[in-house]
């Protein structure tokens, strides 16, 4: 066993309300200048839609991640000797507008219309996609462009009755097995040891942009001004100081929690290359990621030089919980194998769903079943567990018992009680998981989302982070 420690990410896809305040934060400290303008490190997505760039998620159009051949792991670009990394109109030519007609026009019968005009080539461009082009826009013709469902599947989430809507926000997910950094030829890319945040050294790279076509999240952007490949920082020089990332700490709905993950680097390829992508992503949260209260894993990490505040912030993680105890969380698209450190606990909402007419709106049961949810269970599935429903469906009806638990203890309602007992029953949680997955879920305070320790080569000197004074069991 080989242990190492990253710090990871979960999202609570239940909580986003797409206001984009992670985007736009994000943007005004890393990506607010000229060569930039079209990076997004995050994004958020309406779902079902094509994302950003367009179809990232089309690995045949892309060729982005990992495939297996002859049981081996091979970047797909060069299994298919091709290389396509997404061109401007997959993501959209940077503009502004054409201002100064509004003030010289003479007087005309029309009024004068400012175009816009392309920051990179200067002249007038059409716009016709960006960023979050079908925002909210739920049941539309961009539904079409999801490569997560069937196209029986999208002719039916485009009528009125059937159509649903969630937000997916995304960042780098300094993933374990990073085909960016096997990509590039110039070595430009690098996983820090200490805590495996994913970075591009910019003395070295060349802009070649084999990481951009590499990466199946297209995660990774090439900075036209500086002619090099450029991408999401995990926020760094603020997680060395036991800060978390911008996008977490300005996040409206208080989505994100961050925490230390410990890993074992010696199951990392063998499970990414397990020929199941459904086995995948139980061997990954089962066999790759550390159980922290294990004597033999305190030893390794010990062994391994992680330090003691480590071991003790991998305990209280709130990642930890969600991803290996509760396994609420999951990557997205696994089946890209790249192991992704980022995961999302799958959206229940909306939570009423049953009314036993329109307008009389008598509420037969405020507590739908897990089935009875208006986003479908493959649709997560395909995003989250490569079509494991059983997963999901777990996952949902673990959330769901909670608020059913927490209901029973504030409504008097007649046999809700019981309700709640067989509800937790069928999670198989206990009331004590319940009570700290509501605390966790609900009304967790900032050092609860946020358990970060700060980095042991930059901080010695900080006495939170004195070695061997955290006491471990
Ligand atoms: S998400 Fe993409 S850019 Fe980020 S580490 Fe994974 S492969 Fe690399
Ligand atoms: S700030 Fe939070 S709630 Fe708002 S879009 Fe971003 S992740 Fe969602």
């Amino acid at each position: 066993m080989r242990v190492r420690a990253q710090i990871a990410m979960v999202m609570n896809l239940d909580k986003c309300i797409g206001c984009h305040t992670c985007s736009v934060t994000c943007k005004n400290v890393w990506t607010n200048r000229q060569g930039a303008e079209y990076m997004w490190w995050n994004n958020v997505e309406t779902r079902p839609g094509p994302g950003y760039p367009r179809q990232w998620e089309n690995q045949d159009k892309y060729n982005g991640g990992w495939a297996l051949s002859g049981g081996k792991l091979v970047l797909r670009v060069e299994l298919k000797k091709s290389y396509k990394p997404p061109g401007l109109d997959d993501y959209y030519h940077p503009w502004t507008y054409d201002y100064e007609v509004l003030f010289s026009e003479t007087q005309a019968e029309q009024q004068p219309v400012a175009r816009p005009i392309s920051l990179v080539t200067n002249e007038p461009v059409d716009v016709k996609y960006g960023p979050n082009w079908n925002d909210d826009l739920a049941g539309t013709e961009y539904i079409l462009e999801d490569v997560n469902m069937s196209e029986t599947e999208r002719a039916v989430y485009t009528q009125f009755k059937d159509v649903f809507m969630m937000y997916l926000p995304r960042i780098c997910n300094h993933c374990l097995n990073p085909s960016c950094l096997a990509a590039c030829p110039r070595k430009a890319i690098y996983k820090r040891e200490e805590d495996g945040i994913v970075l591009v050294d910019q003395t070295r790279c060349r802009g070649y942009r084999y990481c951009v076509a590499a990466c199946p999240y297209k995660k990774v952007y090439y900075n036209w001004k500086t002619g090099k490949s450029e991408k999401c920082i995990f926020c760094y020089p603020r997680v060395e100081a036991g800060q978390p990332t911008v996008c977490s700490l300005t996040c409206v709905g208080k989505i994100r929690y961050m925490g230390v993950l410990l890993y074992d680097a010696d199951k990392v390829l063998d499970v990414a290359a397990e020929p199941d992508p459904k086995r995948l992503v139980r061997r990954f949260a089962d066999e790759v990621l550390l159980d922290p209260y294990d004597p033999n894993v305190v030893a390794a990490a010990r062994e391994a030089g992680i330090p003691d505040d480590w071991i003790a912030a991998a305990r209280r993680s709130p990642v930890y919980k969600m991803v290996k105890v509760w396994k609420v969380a999951f990557p997205l698209h696994p089946e890209f194998r790249t192991l992704p450190m980022v995961f999302y606990v799958p959206p229940l909402s909306p939570v009423v769903t049953t009314y036993e007419n329109a307008y009389g709106a008598k509420i037969t049961d405020i507590m739908p079943k897990v089935s009875e949810l208006r986003i479908p269970i493959q649709y997560l599935a395909n995003m989250f567990t490569a079509g494991d429903t059983a997963l999901v469906e777990q996952a949902l009806k673990k959330l769901l018992a909670v608020r059913i638990y927490e209901r029973a203890k504030n409504v008097a309602e007649p046999g809700l009680a019981e309700k709640a007992k067989a509800a937790l029953q069928e999670a198989g949680l206990s009331e004590a998981d319940a009570e700290e997955m509501y605390r966790l879920f609900a009304i967790a305070r900032f050092e609860d989302r946020f358990v970060i320790p700060t980095n042991p080569k930059r901080y010695t000197n900080q006495p939170q982070v004195q070695r061997g004074v955290v006491g471990l069991p």
